[in-house]
């Protein structure tokens, strides 16, 4: 029987992260993953797919709408959707391929087949061909990840009611689409539809799009998506679906009680959020228990059962591939004998739409509920030269600051590459950062970084170019 220091089963941003860390202190490793890839769904139906779309429609939109002929550019774009998709798959391919290096030269076994726990100590690895091997190990993390959560009355085909991974792969651009759930996937996904020309109607529970992300920043947002033609439909419940092959009709009702009313489409995509994955796992056999999502509790990384440990999706926290690569880093630290952290107050979050949405820390609301005395300081993209220059103006940046202290509390952002931007205020936060440490650090000129000094500097009432 094989014997190891840590098994991981799943081979996402958590598992793969852990297994090379484990790989680099010289632990014993395998990682065992059932979808024959490595990667995950960042890799494989999350993250790298739908950035990949993002990125090919944001400039074909660019190109066939206004945006090039006001840059004295002419051309006459034709959409050949199937190459589009095809791009996507190899770049899909590529970092899948890369992930196995990175297993290879931190000597980590890669398995394949869905792993089990079967008692303390026992992974066992079904293969393709139904065969099992049994592993012996003297640590298992749990990182398998999470799965959408499914909408009762809407049955997911993946034809004309899709999930998240149908939308990644639709076989003609829709005419309509209705996507429901005004969250991150829903935003994104619908963006890359919309700027391929489907008409797009968002169907959201709640009174407010991105529930949780700064209530400013989100209401901007959604003024600037429905300027580009999204249209949403907000307080409103999806009570049933009847798909044909040609389209879906749904049923919409407003969530404070009135009329029914139905919508068409030709696609629906279900966007409501995703839970965790623990099927077919063994749990019962070293006592773990789930609650009611499904979720899989942990003490910095343990589970109620010893010498298993847990990270990524499938525990507490954001549903992000940095904060489970983050927790694989620190779980395997602490299996190593180590001092892992992760600092839960600053994992950033970011949409990848256009313009992106940025966010860091405590939200206005957030210090409003805790009784915080907060400044803000706040600076336009229309005052930002590089933004004004590449006609991209919409948005803005806002820093919250301690009123007596002046420690930066939170950043959040909707503008142009915000996401990228958004880093510099995770590291001035890390290292208990002001907004005056952030306004009196040199920025480049000119670049739409400066947008965040300009903000940081507005904390103290200083800012200079607006
Ligand atoms: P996963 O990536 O889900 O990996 C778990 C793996 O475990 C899977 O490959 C699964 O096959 C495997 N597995 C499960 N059970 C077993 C078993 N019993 N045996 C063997 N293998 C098993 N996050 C971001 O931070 N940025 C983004 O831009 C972003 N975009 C996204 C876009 C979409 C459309 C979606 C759906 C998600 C996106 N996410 C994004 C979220 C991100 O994908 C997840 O937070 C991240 O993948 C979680 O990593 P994980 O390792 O916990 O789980
Ligand atoms: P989400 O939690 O971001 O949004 C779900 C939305 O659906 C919410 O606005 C919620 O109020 C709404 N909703 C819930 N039930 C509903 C119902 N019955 N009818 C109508 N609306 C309903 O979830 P998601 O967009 O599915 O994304 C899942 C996870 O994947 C998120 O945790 C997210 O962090 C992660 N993700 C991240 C990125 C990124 O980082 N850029 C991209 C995609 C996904």
């Amino acid at each position: 029987m094989a014997q190891y220091d840590v098994v991981i089963i799943g081979g996402g941003p958590g598992g793969y992260n852990a297994a090379t860390r484990a790989g680099q202190l010289g632990l014993k490793t395998a990682i065992v993953e059932g979808r024959g890839k490595l990667g995950g769904t960042c890799l494989n139906v999350g993250c790298m797919p739908s950035k990949a779309l993002l990125h090919a429609s944001e400039l074909y939109e660019a190109a066939v709408g206004s945006e090039f002929a006001k840059l004295g550019i002419e051309v006459k774009p034709k959409l050949n959707l199937p190459q589009m998709m095809a791009q996507k798959a190899e770049s899909v391919e590529a970092l899948t391929k890369g992930v196995e290096f990175i297993m290879k030269k931190n000597k980590v076994e890669y398995i394949k087949g869905w792993g089990r726990i079967d008692g303390p100590g026992k992974v066992v690895v079904k293969a393709e061909d139904g065969s099992e091997t049994v592993l012996e190990t003297k640590n298992i993390v749990i990182a398998t990840g999470s799965e959408p959560t499914p909408l009762p009355g809407v049955t997911i085909d993946n034809k004309r009611i899709v999930d998240s991974t149908g939308a990644l792969s639709l076989p003609e651009v829709p005419k309509s689409l209705i996507v429901i759930g005004a969250g991150v996937i829903g935003l994104e996904l619908g963006s890359v539809w919309k700027r391929l020309g489907a008409e797009v109607t968002v169907v959201e529970f709640l009174d407010r799009i991105l529930p949780g992300t700064d209530t400013e920043v989100a209401n901007a947002f959604q003024k600037i998506l429905t300027k580009q033609g999204f249209k949403f439909k907000l307080a409103s419940k999806v009570t049933g679906a009847a798909a044909t092959d040609k389209q879906v009709k749904l049923t919409v009702e407003p969530v404070a009680g009135g009329e029914a009313e139905t919508l068409q489409a030709d696609y629906v995509l279900v966007a409501i959020g995703r839970r965790p994955y623990t099927q077919g796992l063994g749990l019962e056999t070293v006592g773990i228990e789930t609650d009611k999502r499904g979720m899989i509790a942990n003490d910095h990384y343990k589970t109620t059962a010893p010498g298993v440990w847990v990270i990524g999706d499938v525990t507490s926290g954001p549903m992000l591939a940095h904060k489970a690569e983050d927790e694989a880093v620190a779980c395997i630290e602490l299996i190593a004998g180590k001092a892992g952290h992760v600092n839960y107050d600053i994992i950033p979050g970011v949409i990848y739409t256009s313009p992106e949405v940025a966010t860091v820390g405590k939200t206005e609301e957030d210090l409003k509920a805790a009784g915080v005395a907060y400044k803000v300081g706040k600076f336009p993209f229309l005052a930002n030269s590089r933004a004004k220059i590449n006609h991209e103006t919409d948005g803005f940046v806002k820093v919250l600051a301690d009123a007596k202290t002046d420690r930066i509390l939170g950043c959040h952002a909707v503008g142009p590459n915000v996401g990228d931007m958004i880093a510099e205020i995770c590291v001035a936060m890390e290292f208990g950062g002001s907004s005056e440490d952030v306004a009196r650090t040199c920025h480049p000129h000119p670049t739409r970084a400066e947008a965040f000094r300009q903000a940081a500097m507005g904390v103290e009432g200083w800012t200079m170019q607006a």
